[in-house]
């Protein structure tokens, strides 16, 4: 091979691997700093799922210049305590609880209406270790795969939606073990069915906040990783579309 063929095709190889960080949800870190940083949020898109069914997203305006308007609870997203029973809003959780190590209950493969259980924690506590104090806890359902059919991801059928969520005693569980946060990639942190949103009161009432329709969570460890959650910071917001990473070592 000639040099210059050589050169082109170095450069073939480096476009290559520009388009590739731009398309997936990871990157490595440069200049020598620990971190391999995952995107567990999908981006914000009007025609993304929402709660109601009606679309409750838009943004207008140029390529350069433009507005967006959202409900607090679209895309991925925080529930600041206050939706739920607790005092916080958003700007009021301390900053110190949005940047915390994370671990990940993976319980994948199972019912629609599943609710994950204390018995799922305790399963994943004797393989793993105790859910450690001040951490954020992610379920990992693999729910996210339907995100791109708003349907299929809302999965509602006579007025009922079907998706996995977590179940009281598992809240509870986490309530005692003093975690900061709670996280899960479907809809809710209380499973399709629910009408009482029982779960949502046990965690946020404590301080607790929830990310909802978080993205990727099938593909972190279960534990050994820092979670970044970055909302959008309104003053008394009850929640607002977050950006949440992992950076692993
Ligand atoms: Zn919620």
């Amino acid at each position: 091979m000639t040099r210059g063929a050589a050169a082109a095709l170095l450069a073939v190889a480096g476009l290559a691997a520009a388009v590739a960080v731009a398309t997936r949800p990871t990157g490595r870190a440069r200049g020598g700093a620990p971190a391999h940083v995952l995107d567990l949020g999908h981006p914000l898109s009007a025609t993304d799922p929402t709660w109601s069914g009606r679309p409750t997203f838009e943004r207008t305006g140029s390529p350069s210049m433009g507005r967006i308007a959202t409900d607090e609870h679209f895309g991925t997203h925080l529930d600041a305590p206050v939706h739920s029973g607790g005092t916080w809003a958003v700007d009021q959780i301390p900053v110190d609880h949005l940047v915390r190590p994370g671990v990940t209950i993976a319980v994948t493969g199972m019912p629609e209406d599943y609710e994950i259980t204390l018995a799922d924690v305790k399963a994943w506590e004797a393989q793993h270790g105790a859910v450690p104090e001040g951490a954020i806890v992610l379920f990992a359902t693999g729910w996210d795969a339907r995100w791109s059919d708003a349907k299929a991801y809302m999965n509602e059928r006579d007025g009922v939606k079907h998706f996995p969520g977590i179940a009281q005693d598992a809240a509870s569980y986490l309530r005692e073990r003093k975690v900061v946060g709670v996280g899960i990639d479907s809809p809710s942190v209380d499973h399709g069915p629910s009408e009482t949103f029982a779960t949502h009161r046990i965690t946020n009432s404590a301080g607790i906040f929830h990310i909802e329709n978080a993205a990727h969570l099938t593909e972190l460890p279960a534990r050994g990783f820092t979670v970044v959650v970055a909302p959008v910071n309104t003053v008394g917001g009850s929640g607002g579309p977050t950006r949440v990473f992992a950076l692993l070592p």
